[in-house]
């Protein structure tokens, strides 16, 4: 019985999606279900779940809801170019490695100018070499930048990071997008509130994940400035993204937001990589890839100890730097944690 199987397989980290969906996103969307409302967003659910997320954020700002998060970096993107500007990202940004030129496609071309950043992190030494490498009509011009929070390599901007990236934008006339698939790990990560790594630190649009934090799907887009958010509501639409429905993809924003899930979620990811991290920090033949800030743990090992650890049955990626990569959601199991660490620990001998 394929429910049975579903029950039974042992979990896995190799990717935060592998979760399910968390109780309080759940509940929310039971409780949504109760009855019929208007549709297309105009719902109060809809209304409730943006004020929810301009409170958290304490901003006045816009709020759109997206079903995953490529249509969220693409569409914001897409609102901050004209189709001859640029945008600069690291080289292994999700909107570089793995959205399928959906940032080019929805933006009817702008081109994302990469930066070589060993560690996937920006850095204003490696923007400002980009967009300041050309100003001839033969060029895109550089128009925003992108970062990742936290990175693709699990590692977090602190705060003066970011203000640092986004006085250098502000010099050269950028606007600053922040791709925050994971945003909940690095608020978790720092302690610090969601105003102060965004529109405080000079952050202009963020995508905030819903996914990788709990929910079933979804992801929440927030303008700080307005202006940006023109028009926003028919780049939605057009792409496809205006949920008819709309009171599902918001309702559970309300029941992440009421009493804190999505910062716990974060924490217990964040909490479970460093419990990989410190079970494995005497372990030789292994080692951290990247510094373990969030919820990832990279590792990197002999072909032989990664092919030991499949042959006992865990998946992970390889596709950042050939280090096999762990990945913590909100429902890991900290026991199956240190089944990963006593097995790593037996191929490494
Ligand atoms: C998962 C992820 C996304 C969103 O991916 P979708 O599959 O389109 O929802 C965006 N950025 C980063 C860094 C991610 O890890």
């Amino acid at each position: 019985m394929p429910d049975t199987l579903t029950t039974l397989a042992p979990q896995q980290f190799a990717s935060d999606n592998y979760a399910g969906i968390c109780p309080e996103a759940w509940n929310a969307m039971f409780e949504a279900n109760a009855g019929s409302v208007p549709a297309y967003g105009e719902d109060p659910w809809t209304r409730r779940a943006a004020d929810a997320l301009r409170d958290l954020f304490e901003t006045d700002g816009e709020v759109f809801f997206a079903f995953n998060g490529t249509a969220a970096n693409s569409m914001a993107l897409a609102a901050l170019c004209q189709s001859y500007h640029s945008v600069i990202c690291s080289a292994s940004a999700h909107v570089e490695t793995d959205e399928c030129g959906a940032p080019e496609f929805f933006s009817n071309g702008s081109k994302l100018l990469v930066a070589q950043t060993p560690d996937g992190k920006l850095t204003p030494d490696a923007i400002r070499a980009l967009a300041t490498s050309r100003s001839d009509i033969h060029f895109p011009k550089p128009r925003a930048v992108t970062i990742t929070q936290p990175t693709e390599t699990g590692q977090v901007y602190s705060i003066d990071e970011i203000k640092a990236i986004s006085s250098l934008c502000r010099e050269l006339g950028l606007r600053l997008h922040m791709d925050g698939a994971r945003f909940a790990n690095a608020c978790a990560a720092l302690g610090c509130a969601p105003a102060d790594l965004t529109w405080k630190a000079g952050v202009d649009v963020l995508c905030f994940g819903g996914t990788k934090n709990g929910m079933g799907v979804g992801e929440a887009i927030l303008f700080f400035d307005k202006a940006l958010a023109e028009d926003f509501d028919y780049r939605c639409k057009q792409a496809g993204q205006l949920a008819s429905k709309m009171r599902f993809l918001a309702a559970p924003w309300l029941g992440m937001l009421k009493d804190g899930a999505w910062l716990r979620n974060g924490q217990h990811a964040n909490a479970c990589a460093q419990r990989l991290a410190q079970g494995i920090a005497d372990v030789t033949g292994v080692a951290p890839m990247f510094p373990v800030e969030a919820n990832a743990v990279f590792l990197k090992g002999s072909e032989s100890v990664l092919e030991g650890l499949r042959l006992r049955g865990w998946r992970f990626y390889t596709f950042i730097g050939g280090g096999a990569r762990f990945m913590f959601a909100w429902d890991a199991d900290p026991l199956r944690v240190d089944q990963l660490i006593q097995d790593i620990k037996k191929v490494s001998q």
